[in-house]
């Protein structure tokens, strides 16, 4: 969906760290896509019961300019994200997983004070500031974290009673999941626990 076939894209970088620096005020555009684990997601991993495998989300990026009727052509951003993480069930307190797919859009303003007072009836376009160091990264941990569920669940009937899984030493009640000792999500998470 290529509004503005004239300006060359320019690929974003898929590295977790450019990811926190992009030059928006260049009047170019941007698509790129790529994969965050979540040792790269520090405000998503520390919500995370445990990191598995497979844990982390996918990401795909496209920016454009939309035209206004008697005004600068503004920079809008298309974001999907596709990915799962494990939370703690709120019914039985062991790990559940929680995936999700959202797509959103937003709209780039000059200051702070555009962004806010931007009309917010429009839930599909969310307001940003734009800057020559706008950071993606903390875009896409916002978004991940707003799409997850508040009181995060297994679905009715799978949870299983912690007094029933005494001497179950797997978190994920899953054999193939289990977690590697060497990564540093992990080592993170054991630092965070003996504070
Ligand atoms: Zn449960």
């Amino acid at each position: 969906m290529n509004r503005n076939p004239v300006l060359p894209s320019l690929t974003l970088p898929t590295e977790p760290k450019a990811l926190r620096s992009i030059d928006l005020l260049v009047s170019q555009t941007y698509t790129g896509q790529g994969f965050l684990a979540l040792d790269a997601l520090p405000r998503v991993a520390l919500e995370a019961a445990v990191c598995a495998a497979d844990d982390g989300f996918a990401w795909a990026v496209n920016t454009f300019f939309d035209g206004v009727a008697g005004g600068e052509p503004r920079l809008k951003m298309n974001l999907g994200l596709k990915g799962q993480m494990h939370l703690i069930c709120q019914r039985c307190m062991q790990p559940c997983l929680v995936q999700i797919e959202e797509s959103r859009q937003f709209v780039f303003l000059a200051n702070e004070a555009l962004a806010d007072a931007f009309p917010m009836e429009d839930d599909a376009l969310e307001p940003l500031v734009i800057s020559s160091q706008f950071d993606l990264l903390g875009t896409i941990e916002d978004e991940i974290l707003l799409s997850l569920p508040l009181i995060p669940k297994h679905s009715e009937g799978v949870c299983e009673p912690a007094a029933l899984r005494s001497g179950v030493d797997d978190p994920l009640n899953h054999g193939e999941t289990a977690k590697k000792p060497d990564n540093p999500f992990n080592i993170l998470k054991n630092m965070k626990k003996k504070e």
